[in-house]
């Protein structure tokens, strides 16, 4: 019989659009001769419908309407519990589940905890190297544990910043130089993020990031380039090419990843000397492995413009996921085509689950 495949997008982080496009992409390759699709498409608000329109109404959000009209039309059908006994449980109506989330509740470990107590295999990374690599202070201060490059930085705490803001800038001037970023230590997509040039700059942008997050992260902030590889497997993991974001703003900030109009260019390959290359691509796998990643990630680097220093920054457990986005275009590159590496990602999930059952 075929897998009946669960994709789940949407979802109740700040990236929710993003995910509708890179479920769009997704659902549209993905050979419909070997899996049995099952949309599932997860509000703003947190609930889980089941979608069995159009794939061209994710996208711009109006498949949550037609869902919403279906589940109140014929609740036996559309209705499903999570967990929950009665009613049809998420383990009855899919074999697989592929997150296509960005960001907190679905890159961070909590939807794949949800997964491991239902016993459905899943896509992507475990509960800890979801929840590890979604934490950006976390996940700097395990890199620097083990002599990986990271950049100067600071954790702070939201109750800190609220109960003794003149003492936060106080230690953040004496540690870091301006330019400063300032970021939620959970989020991604830029969301949340300001790059900041003097005080007045930084209490606004600790109030921004607080909103999004109890933790916060502040980093020194580099004149640099930007390289991003992918990483793919379980267990000795393989590594993609390096390619280059070149920001069509003074940072790779919000609008520039997805609403600049194309502004912002990616080349693949990145043109660096062959042993950065390498270096970024060692860093990576080792990166992977020491948050416990598996399935698939994309990890991040600053190289330091002047001295060619490289800089870990973050390891993204669900990457962008179009066709144009980086991580598949970079495969791509290494000769897996975009339905082969969504199938590959199938593969690895329902690998690792036989592993640990
Ligand atoms: P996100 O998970 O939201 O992508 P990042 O840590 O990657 O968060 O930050 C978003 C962007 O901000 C980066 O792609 C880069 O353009 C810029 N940036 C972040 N940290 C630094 C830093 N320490 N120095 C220079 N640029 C940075
Ligand atoms: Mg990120
Ligand atoms: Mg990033």
């Amino acid at each position: 019989p075929m897998i009946k495949l669960g994709v789940i997008f949407g979802g109740r982080s700040g990236e929710h659009e993003i995910s509708l496009m890179s479920a769009t992409s997704v659902i549209k390759a993905i050979d419909k001769e070997k899996f049995q699709l099952v949309l599932i498409g997860i509000t703003k608000e947190g609930n889980w419908l089941l979608y069995d329109g159009p794939v061209e109404k994710i996208e711009d959000g109006s498949w949550q309407q037609e869902a919403e009209a279906a589940l109140a039309n014929d609740p036996d059908k559309y209705g499903i519990t999570v967990l929950g006994a009665g009613g049809k449980s998420l383990k009855s109506i899919i074999d697989f589940a592929l997150p296509v989330l960005h960001g907190p509740f679905g890159e961070d470990g909590t939807i794949q905890g949800l997964f491991e107590m239902a016993d459905i295999p899943y896509g992507g990374c475990g509960v800890l190297g979801s929840a590890a690599a979604m934490d950006k202070a976390l996940a700097k201060e395990i890199f620097a544990k083990r002599n990986l490059p990271v950049c100067r930085h600071l954790m702070l705490q939201k109750e800190e910043i609220e109960e003794n803001l003149q003492g936060v800038i106080q230690r953040t001037e004496k540690f870091l130089p301006y330019p400063i970023f300032v970021k939620p230590s959970n989020m991604g997509s830029s969301v949340g993020i300001s790059k900041v040039h003097n005080q007045e700059e930084l209490i606004s942008a600790l109030q921004l990031a607080a909103a999004y997050d109890r933790r916060l992260v502040l980093e020194e902030g580099l004149d640099c380039r930007e390289l991003e590889t992918g990483v793919l497997g379980n267990y000795n993991p393989e590594v993609a090419a390096v390619g280059e974001i070149l920001p069509s703003a003074e940072f790779y900030d919000y609008k520039a990843k997805y609403f600049d109009g194309g502004q912002s260019k990616m080349c693949i390959p990145a043109d660096i000397p062959d042993e950065i290359a390498q270096e970024i691509r060692v860093i990576a796998a080792e990166a992977y492995c020491l948050l416990d990643c598996s399935g698939f990630a994309r990890v991040d680097f600053f190289l330091e413009k002047g001295t060619n220093k490289v800089y870990l920054n973050e390891i993204n457990t669900i990457p962008g996921f179009t066709k144009y986005s980086m991580f598949p275009l970079l495969w791509a590159e290494a000769g897996f085509a975009y339905p082969n590496l969504i199938e590959k990602i199938i593969d690895l999930g329902l690998e690792r689950y036989k592993v640990r059952h």
